[in-house]
């Protein structure tokens, strides 16, 4: 989580705030915010956001403020806010006792209003959203001044306060910054402060407010009501920065810095709060924890540890220009931090039976397994080894080429933990499927006592059919077929137009080894040779059902030919 760790040089983040500690711009202070919408479940480009706004205030030893950016009523909620805190939580961070709603400052924001008003900067005007659109032009002709612009200022006290009483209907007022129609900055061409919205009521202060204020005007007041040193945001808002340092200047306060910094895209992967939530009211995906989808909720479930999206964070670093980054980035990480932590276990996905006809009726041998070679710690576990086996289909091929180390008739190969298995025949049903296999083991071959002499050079995973716990597998897949779902707007194509069909595949009938019975939700595994993967919390006493957090290796761009 220490930045500094793994980075020698500085950010121009670090940069910026180094030279304002060394000039004492802000006494020293370092005070950063995480400013969510509460319109839906974060992804993990907010956990960029997070990890920068949290990892700075530690570095600088300094604070971060939780605060939510609650100006539109109609799209937030309480199920929003409640995600959100417990996301944040979850990858580590922790506010403490900073947590704020922009609803807090909604009289400050208003006073502040008035005082605009009282200045000769702001105006109430009667004009409808289209009108005042076609009157800002653009940026290159000069806008055309409302006819609203110059009321005196008693007549803006007067409607601004009625606004806010609730005398007139949505859309029939708005109140707007008097600053330059003629700027070639679209953003300072009168902006609209406040707008009228009567329902529904706001998911803190209910009906006490009907006017609520735009967001360029909330968020850099709220910045500068909490004492917010820099104030880290997304490259589009480069545009409106001069907006924040107006308004704050109009109004004679503290002002806190604006610093813009590349949005996080990743390949295959839309990102916007909005176009997840069409893809959950949709049904396209099982809800906002979908693992299919790229916020954090969906990685959790999906397996994503937050070691694995911190780290992945801070590998793709802070940029001043748009960029996309691989998936396979993301995919590397979650890989490095599973090697370290998750328990190998054997599971076939695709079960071919095994009869081991020289093995004895009803005996059941107990052999002892490693957890994670790559953690000493982490111990050993009993498997049972019994006459009848399921092993991966794929690793029988009939008519096996000379340099094919798994099993094929007349062929050896090791059972890992267990014993040398030699392949006698092969049974099939009248439509020429296989349907078991008949082999024999070696006696003295046990693992870790083997005295056969014999060199087999493949080992393959099995379970033993009378001890195994038949469970679901949820195979996915990326969710979209192109790596940039929102780049084909030109051909009239939406994200929509690009759902990869194989996104999601249920093998209704796998076989893990006994000892995952009642293992957790969430816990993490590897299945040996087939990929990571986690319990999901649809597991019940009769049926575990577990997801593929992510291959052993990337499969995928070996599909697309790349590697
Ligand atoms: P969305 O369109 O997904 O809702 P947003 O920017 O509107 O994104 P907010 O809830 O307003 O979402 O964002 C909270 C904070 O997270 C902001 O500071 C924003 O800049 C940052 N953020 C959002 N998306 C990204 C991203 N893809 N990469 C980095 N930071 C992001
Ligand atoms: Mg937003």
């Amino acid at each position: 989580m220490n930045n500094s760790e793994t980075h020698t040089s500085l950010n121009f983040i670090e940069e910026i705030i180094e030279g304002d500690l060394a000039t004492e711009k802000y006494d020293g202070r370092v005070h950063t915010r995480f400013p969510p919408e509460p319109n839906g479940y974060i992804h993990i480009g907010h956990a960029k956001s997070i990890c920068l706004n949290f990892g700075i205030a530690q570095k600088y030893e300094g604070l971060t403020n939780l605060r939510f950016d609650d100006t539109n009523p109609a799209t937030e909620e309480t199920e929003y806010v409640e995600g959100i805190m417990n996301d944040v939580r979850w990858l580590g961070f922790d506010w403490e006792n900073r947590l704020y709603y922009a609803s807090d400052y909604f009289q400050e924001l208003y006073d502040f209003a008035v005082e605009l008003i009282k200045k000769g900067k702001a105006y109430v005007d009667d004009s409808t959203k289209e009108e005042i659109a076609e009157m800002r032009k653009t940026p290159t002709e000069p806008g055309v001044e409302s006819p609203f612009r110059n009321r005196s200022e008693a007549m803006n006290l007067n409607l601004f306060e009625r606004m806010k009483n609730g005398e007139f209907p949505d859309g029939s007022k708005v109140l707007r910054a008097k600053i330059d129609m003629a700027s070639p900055n679209m953003h300072l061409r009168d902006p609209i402060l406040y707008r009228i919205k009567q329902n529904p009521p706001h998911h803190r202060t209910g009906d006490a407010w009907c006017i609520y204020p735009m967001y360029d005007y909330a968020h850099c007041v709220s910045d500068a009501i909490e004492g917010i040193t820099h104030s880290l945001c997304t490259l589009e808002f480069e545009v409106h920065r001069p907006l924040y340092d107006w308004i704050l200047i109009e109004l004679g306060t503290y002002r806190p810095q604006q610093i813009e910094f590349a949005r996080l895209n990743i390949s295959y992967m839309i990102m916007s709060k909005r176009k997840l939530r069409q893809l959950v009211e949709q049904n396209i995906v099982n809800g906002w924890d979908d693992p299919r989808m790229m916020t954090i909720a969906g990685l959790r479930r999906r397996g994503y540890t937050p070691a694995s999206i911190r780290n992945f964070a801070d590998r793709v670093g802070i940029a001043k220009r748009e960029n996309v980054v691989d998936m396979a980035l993301l995919e590397f990480c979650i890989r490095e931090d599973l090697n370290k932590i998750a328990p190998r276990v054997m599971a076939v996905l695709d079960p071919l039976k095994v009869v081991l006809t020289n093995y004895p009726e009803g005996k059941t041998e107990e052999m002892e397994a490693i957890n994670n070679p790559e953690d000493e710690n982490s111990g050993t576990r009993i498997i049972p080894f019994s006459r009848e086996l399921y092993i991966e289909r794929s690793d029988f091929m009939e008519n096996a080429p000379r340099k094919y180390f798994r099993l094929s008739v007349g062929k050896a190969v090791r059972l890992k933990n267990g014993y040398i298995i030699q392949c006698d025949e092969a049974i099939k049903d009248e439509n020429g499927e296989i349907t078991e296999l008949r082999c024999s083991y070696i006696e003295n071959s046990r693992s870790g006592s083997d005295t056969s002499g014999m060199k087999v050079k493949g080992t393959i995973h099995w379970v033993s059919i009378p001890h195994a716990i038949e469970a679901e597998a949820r195979m996915y897949d990326r969710l979209f077929t192109v790596e940039d779902p929102d780049g084909y707007k030109k051909e009239g194509k939406t994200f929509l137009d690009f759902l990869n069909p194989d996104s999601l595949k249920v093998l209704p009938k796998i076989y893990v080894e006994p000892s995952l019975k009642g293992a957790k939700a969430l816990t993490h595994l590897q299945f040996m040779r087939k990929g990571y993967f986690n319990v999901d919390p649809d597991s019940t006493d009769d049926k575990m059902v577990f997801n593929l957090t992510v291959p052993l290796r990337d499969s995928w761009a070996k599909k697309q030919g790349r590697k």
